[in-house]
């Protein structure tokens, strides 16, 4: 704490609010959201014979189905196979339960393809999924020469894959910060959590509507026309590759979320059955 600038990047489990409610600096507001999803994970060598795709993803669709999967290859001819489940419909870590619930999903072709796979590793279970942004935008009073960033500002369920681009991007709006400001540290945490804000609020609405399908017992109008626009925007990813393209792009943060109702894509959307 007696370096000229402190940059906390310890993530999820920062200290800093406690050691700054210690000095008498006022906590952040959070805003935390739960869908209790879990994935279980675990590779397997990729059997001979001719399939028609090379990655599966087998979508939740709550409330009918809180269970999902993914196969993905990698490396050494292996797949990594994850099982996904919410609303505590946790995937198990054994071997056959692991088995009856990739067999519970909603296509078969997961099931079909693990089955007589040999498995190369243990199942690896996460549930630690909650995800928790802290609001120092609002706050009045923050010591000029320390700032958050990454996972202790805005930590999200790791199943998006959002974390480490977003933080990525805070590190650049330091460094721009830095650049124009470091002569004036009160400034500098100030216009550094606004531009991290403005950053991390894609991704989080994005995230947190998704949880909220599961999290949230009365939805708001808003995340009822959100949850409509991204059903058809998936539906029609499964079939088209110009919105699937689009739809990674801005899941890759590559491109902004506005992109997204370009003419070209708004208008092939189509409604799930
Ligand atoms: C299971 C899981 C899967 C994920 N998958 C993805 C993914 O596919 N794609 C994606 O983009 N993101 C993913 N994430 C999120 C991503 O890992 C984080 O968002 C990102 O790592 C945050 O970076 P960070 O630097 O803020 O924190 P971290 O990467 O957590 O780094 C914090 C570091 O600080 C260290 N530390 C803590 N306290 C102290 C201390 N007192 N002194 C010294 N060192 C300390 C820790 O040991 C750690 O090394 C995943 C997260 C998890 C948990």
């Amino acid at each position: 704490m007696h370096g000229d600038f402190v940059v906390d990047t310890t993530g999820k489990n920062s200290k800093t609010i406690k050691l700054l409610e210690k000095y008498g600096f006022p906590a952040p507001r959070e805003s935390r959201i739960n869908s209790h999803l879990g994935y279980a994970s675990r590779h397997y060598q990729i059997p001979e014979g001719k399939r028609d795709w090379k990655q599966l993803y087998i979508q939740m669709n709550p409330p009918h189905s809180f269970r999902g999967g993914v196969l993905q290859p990698i490396e050494e001819n292996r797949w990594i196979a994850t099982l996904i489940g919410a609303n505590k419909d946790y995937p198990p870590g054994e071997d056959t339960a692991f088995l009856h619930f990739a067999k519970s999903l909603r296509n078969p072709m997961f099931y079909e393809a693990i089955r007589d796979a040999q498995p190369l590793s243990r199942i690896y279970c996460y549930r630690n999924t909650e995800s928790r942004l802290r609001h120092f935008t609002q706050l009045k009073k923050l010591p000029g020469n320390l700032v958050c960033l990454g996972d202790s500002v805005c930590a999200f369920n790791p199943v998006y894959g959002q974390g480490m681009t977003v933080s990525a991007l805070a590190v650049q709006e330091l460094d721009n910060c830095l650049r124009k400001n470091f002569s004036q540290s009160t400034q500098l945490s100030k216009s550094f959590y606004k531009k991290l804000h403005r950053a991390n609020f894609m991704p989080w609405l994005i995230a947190s509507s998704e949880d909220n399908r599961i999290a949230a017992n009365n939805k708001s109008f808003s995340s009822k026309v959100i949850h409509s626009f991204f059903d058809r925007v998936l539906h029609t990813a499964t079939q088209k590759p110009s919105v699937h393209q689009a739809f990674l792009e801005v899941l890759h943060m590559t491109k902004p979320a506005h992109s997204l109702i370009y003419p070209k894509i708004l208008f092939s959307l189509r409604k799930k059955k």
